[in-house]
């Protein structure tokens, strides 16, 4: 590991101007869980760490008029214990379904949606692209935990967020502060992930000297379902191959509109607006269920070893859609 300014400031403001500094190579700490792995390994060189945790207003669930902010360093304990955000059932199936203990009692809902790619390339030393002398080695290597969407640029890894898909699904946004100490931006979630072009840019659109401050969710209204899915390996870490979530708005049975959002399949969260075209104007049942997988599957483009994401994609979808209309045990 190489040495690094360790700074641990007390509010958002003095965090953003700790994290301007060393022309933004500097790297912010919230839980841990993944950061000090890419330390210890070099695969992230930050001359400074800012360590959020000490940030008071970066904790906890607060009601607003409108539905409820939840702070970025809320861990996923927090998210399965907090009475304020178990009518938001499927973000506490997320953290629910993250069973390593130091994650779920260290890992937070700000360092989910800021985690860098769990692609082994990255994680080897080969740069956000998986890239060797200007060539990909994820095209012609192993990729069959790789992108089956959004892969036919230079970036074939797949965003890791686990919160994202359900987060987007219920139409949630992001608190953003800096990289004035004192400016802040409220963004939809889905404008948060990019697909970088370059091993120099972000899988966000976070620019140095700007942290996640909060997630807002709206309030939960009943006429709405929400669902999700994961397709999983049954050895190892329990990082879904492909996952969906789903918010289901309906009238007398009949799908009114939807989001659909695949997770674990594209660099970013994947909204797939075929899959909801399918369904409005139709009940959910086991055929509708099927035809929007289908549709939410038939513009992927795999690699050579992942033609077997698709199948579990489609899965994913379409028993999402099946809990969401109360078709499938939850
Ligand atoms: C061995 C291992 C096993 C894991 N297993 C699982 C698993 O089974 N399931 C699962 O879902 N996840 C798993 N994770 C992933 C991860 O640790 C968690 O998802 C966790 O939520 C990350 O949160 P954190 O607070 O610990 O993030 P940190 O490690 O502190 O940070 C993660 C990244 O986000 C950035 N960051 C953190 N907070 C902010 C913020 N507020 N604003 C801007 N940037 C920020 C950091 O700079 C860093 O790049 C695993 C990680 C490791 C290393």
């Amino acid at each position: 590991m190489r040495p690094f300014e360790y700074a641990n400031p007390r509010s958002e403001a003095e965090a953003v101007e700790l994290l301007n500094a060393h022309d933004g190579h500097t790297a912010v700490l919230a839980g841990g869980t993944d950061l000090f792995n890419l330390l210890q390994r070099d695969i992230v060189t930050p001359q400074r760490v800012v360590d959020i945790k000490n940030i008071e207003s970066l904790r906890g669930v607060t009601p607003v008029s409108d539905g409820v902010l939840v702070g970025a360093l809320t861990t996923l304990d927090d998210i399965l214990s907090e009475p304020m955000l178990q009518d938001y059932a499927s973000l506490v199936q997320v953290a629910d379904a993250v069973h390593a203990i130091q994650v779920r009692s260290n890992g937070t809902l700000g360092g989910d949606l800021c985690l860098l790619p769990n692609c082994w390339y990255f994680r080897n030393g080969y740069g956000l692209l998986g890239q060797e002398d200007g060539h990909s080695l994820v095209a012609e290597g192993r990729n069959d935990n790789h992108a089956i969407f959004g892969n036919r640029g230079p970036a074939k890894f797949v965003s890791a967020s686990r919160f994202a898909p359900a987060l987007i699904a219920w139409g949630a946004k992001v608190r953003i502060v800096g990289p004035e100490p004192n400016q802040v931006s409220m963004l939809p979630l889905e404008y948060f992930f990019v697909t970088p072009k370059t091993s120099e840019q972000n899988v966000t659109v976070l620019q140095p000297g700007q942290i996640v401050t909060h997630s807002w969710l709206p309030t939960a209204a009943h006429h709405i379902t929400r669902a999700r899915s994961d397709v999983l390996q049954l050895e190892g870490l329990d990082w879904p191959l492909a996952a969906a979530s789903v918010c289901v708005e309906s009238s007398a049975g009949i799908v009114k509109d939807a989001r659909i959002v695949l997770g674990q399949v594209a660099p970013t969260p994947w909204s797939s607006f075929d899959a909801v075209a399918t369904l409005v104007g139709k009940e959910i049942t086991e055929a509708t269920a099927q035809a929007a997988g289908d549709a939410a599957v038939a513009k992927a483009t795999p690699l050579s070893d992942n033609e077997y994401k698709v199948q579990l994609a489609r899965t994913a979808v379409k028993r999402a859609l099946l809990r969401a209309a109360g078709q499938l045990p939850t």
